[in-house]
């Protein structure tokens, strides 16, 4: 008998012929995610094996309980993860899988109050001598035999108990843990992600990456009018959000001098949207070179003055690259419940200026329109402000 986490994965299985590199990319970010939680993957027989529909990670024979649930609990928040369970391997034999199944029922009584089961049996094993029905009947009646605490039912049970009849032997597991679903980070390419200190942006990230999108987070930085706690608050940003996937480093860009320039040579109810254009200028220059395909923002529709759709057309019109706006559909709550949960939130929160609250007029333009834009910026040196911002950008490495 073996121990194992059990891993479902959803869309993927879908996926038809580019399967096989979609469940490679999902192997290698899990295996990086037990990495991290100190599972040392390919070590201590900490092995990921993949199988028709599942992957399945094989544990340490010593592993604890509260060791086993904490490394499922890292696999949960892999993207791509629909859900993981500590399973137990044993043999194509009903007694064997009776013993099992009876074990984690006793355990589910005896710990957390179970009362009621159901098994839920599959058979991919197409040679095993029962049929899933035959399996589910024969087993169900022995656990309650042996615990008589328990009684089945079929449509709403304390405990499912899982039964997979598989060709390297039979699987048996009871509780699981929910995983965030999407797909493997690294399947849909690359994007640069403009990241603020704010609530919204890492959490524009973190759906972009759970869509499969390696992020390159790019934040602008106006020292000393933000502080260095301004951008230590992004560090620590990204941070979190590498928890759930691979983050490249962070860029951070000067972008005082873009600022102040913008300030004294715009009219100011235009500098909000001239600056975010010269946002979208370098951040297109800077996916050109780390050879992205569009750029990722926390922008919704309709939250402030420079996110009606007049504003986000004349500020795309800046951009080299489609710009993805994964909040675009959702309102303030939604967006905090999320940044709660991937756990940004705490940290969004915390006071330090962002640039993008600088030199703000009272009365921004609500609609401007790229014409206006464009007139608005015609005495500057754009390409000449990007050259320098460009040049200046800092690469921070990804604390983990
Ligand atoms: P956030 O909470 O992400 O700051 P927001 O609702 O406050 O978003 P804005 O401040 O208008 O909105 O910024 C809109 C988007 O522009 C942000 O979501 C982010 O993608 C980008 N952005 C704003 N400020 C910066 C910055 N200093 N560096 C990089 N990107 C930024
Ligand atoms: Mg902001």
């Amino acid at each position: 008998m073996s121990r194992f986490l059990l891993v479902r994965y959803g869309e993927i299985a879908l996926k038809g012929r580019n399967r096989p590199v979609f469940e490679r990319t999902l192997v290698h970010n899990i295996n990086r995610a037990l990495e991290s939680a100190g599972g040392r993957p390919g070590g201590r027989g900490l092995r990921v094996r993949s199988m028709p529909g599942r992957l399945a990670v094989q544990l340490p024979p010593q592993a604890g309980e509260a060791e086993v649930w904490r490394l499922a609990g890292a696999v949960a928040r892999v993207f791509g993860v629909v859900g993981v369970a500590p399973a137990l391997r044993v043999g194509l034999d009903q007694d064997e899988i009776a013993r099992a199944a009876v074990g984690l029922a006793g355990e589910a009584v005896a710990g957390e109050g179970v009362r009621t089961f159901k098994l839920e049996v599959r058979r991919s094993n197409k040679a095993y001598p029962l049929t899933s029905p035959e399996v589910a009947a024969d087993i169900g009646r022995r656990v309650i035999d042996a615990v008589p605490e328990l009684s089945v039912d079929l449509h709403d049970p304390d405990l499912r108990i899982g039964v997979e009849v598989r060709e390297d032997g039979t699987y048996v597991y009871g509780r699981s843990l929910p995983g965030p679903g999407g797909l493997p980070v690294g399947m849909s390419g690359r994007a640069v992600a403009l990241i603020s200190g704010g609530i919204d942006s890492p959490v524009a990230i973190w759906m972009a990456m759970r869509r499969g999108v390696v992020t390159v987070p790019l934040h602008f930085w106006s020292f000393p009018f933000t502080s260095e706690r301004a951008r230590q608050k992004v560090i620590d940003l990204c941070a979190v959000l590498d928890t759930w996937g691979p983050v490249p480093d962070l860029l951070v860009c000067p972008f005082t001098e873009i600022q102040t320039t913008v300030r004294d040579g715009c009219p100011e109810e235009l500098r909000v949207t001239v600056m975010r254009r010269m946002m979208m200028r370098v951040a297109t220059r800077v996916a050109s070179e780390e050879r992205a395909l569009a750029l990722v923002t926390g922008e919704s529709l309709g939250q402030v003055a420079s996110q009606t759709l007049e504003s986000l057309a004349s500020i795309e019109a800046a951009s080299g690259f489609p710009v993805l706006r994964p909040l675009l559909a959702l309102d303030k709550e939604e967006i905090i419940a999320r940044a709660r949960q991937i756990g940004t939130y705490d940290i969004s929160t915390l006071p330090y200026e962002d640039c993008c609250t600088l030199f703000v007029p009272d009365h921004p333009r609500t609609r401007p329109s790229r014409r206006e834009a464009e007139a608005a910026e015609a005495g500057l040196d754009v390409d000449g402000l990007v050259e320098r911002a460009v040049a200046g950008i800092e690469r921070v490495p990804a604390t983990r």
